[in-house]
């Protein structure tokens, strides 16, 4: 069965857009500033995707457009400003970046507690000894869904196949987290169906198109399919989506699945942070 990730979003974001008018009863605007230093065209969907989401449910959001020109120290000084302006809550940066800028200086220099896409290393360490921390966006938003499914997480076999610190490292640990064992498969892993076979959840988040098909999945599973692969016109997944679905129980869809839910949770990330300011 195919998931209704859209219906899950609209819920959630109907929760989220109450959350916000009881902020603002209490003088609070929850912001986001988004620091755009990059000349990938996928990037500037994703940023318009998450301009239209903040403007919907109430969020203030405002966004650095960089040109080429910028040096990682520039945006460095520009992130400490953002630090200490106590009207901001979120700050989030962009990936890719331009390939003359330093990634890994850029992302620590940004205030932990305003990380809202998880990838300060203080966030991914919170992670790794679960403890509450920001927790980057397509994670959480998986998360969300076995959620809104009613998945029981605990005892069951969860299979990611990737490995990035943006998605494969954290969702394996937030599965791990809740009581999965986990096994997490990358391009060195021999035998792939072997792993995946036996997997109750499985993630894929690869970018490889159809990578997972269905002789690969076990019956009665849930298969997220973050994978985003351009072929020709279309979006498809990291799934054979058409065969798979019969033998998993249920499956997100590509597009209208994780997508949705990862600007969900980022804007679920600054609200938590903008709720901080009434405690
Ligand atoms: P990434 O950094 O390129 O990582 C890909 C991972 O897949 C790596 O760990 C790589 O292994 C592994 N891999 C590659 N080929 C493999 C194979 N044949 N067998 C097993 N593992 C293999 O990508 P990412 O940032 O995690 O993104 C993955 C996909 O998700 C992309 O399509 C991306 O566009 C999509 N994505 C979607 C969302 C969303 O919101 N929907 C968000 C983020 C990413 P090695 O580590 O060994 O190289």
């Amino acid at each position: 069965m195919i998931i209704d990730v859209k219906n899950i979003v609209k819920e959630r974001k109907q929760k989220l857009k109450e959350k916000i008018e009881y902020l603002k009863k209490d003088g609070i605007i929850p912001k986001l500033v988004v620091i755009f230093a990059s000349d990938d065209p996928a990037s500037e969907i994703y940023v318009s995707k998450k301009r239209n989401m903040c403007k919907e449910i109430g969020i203030e959001e405002e966004e650095f457009l960089l040109d080429l020109n910028i040096t990682t120290d520039k945006i460095i000084s520009i992130i400490n400003k953002l630090n200490e302006d106590s009207s901001i809550d979120g700050i989030l940066v962009q990936l890719p970046l331009y390939k003359h800028l330093d990634e890994n200086k850029i992302l620590e220099s940004i205030n932990p507690d305003k990380d809202v896409d998880g990838l300060h290393p203080l966030n991914l360490g919170k992670l790794f000894s679960n403890k509450k921390g920001l927790v980057s966006c397509t994670p959480r938003g998986i998360m969300t869904i076995l959620d809104e499914l009613g998945i029981n997480i605990s005892g069951k076999n969860a299979v990611i196949v990737g490995r990035s610190v943006l998605v494969g490292k954290p969702i394996a640990h937030l599965l791990l987290n809740k009581g999965a064992t986990i096994t997490l498969c990358h391009t060195k892993t021999t035998n792939l169906k072997e792993h995946t076979i036996k997997a109750d959840i499985l993630v894929v988040a690869v970018g490889k198109a159809k990578i997972i098909t269905a002789d690969m999945v076990k019956e009665g599973s849930v298969v997220i399919d973050v994978g985003i692969n351009r072929i020709e016109d279309k979006i498809i997944g990291d799934v054979d989506t058409e065969n798979v679905k019969d033998i998993a129980k249920y499956i997100t869809p590509v597009p209208g699945g994780v997508g949705l839910t990862t600007v969900l949770s980022l804007l679920e990330n600054v609200t938590e942070v903008a709720s901080n300011k009434l405690n």
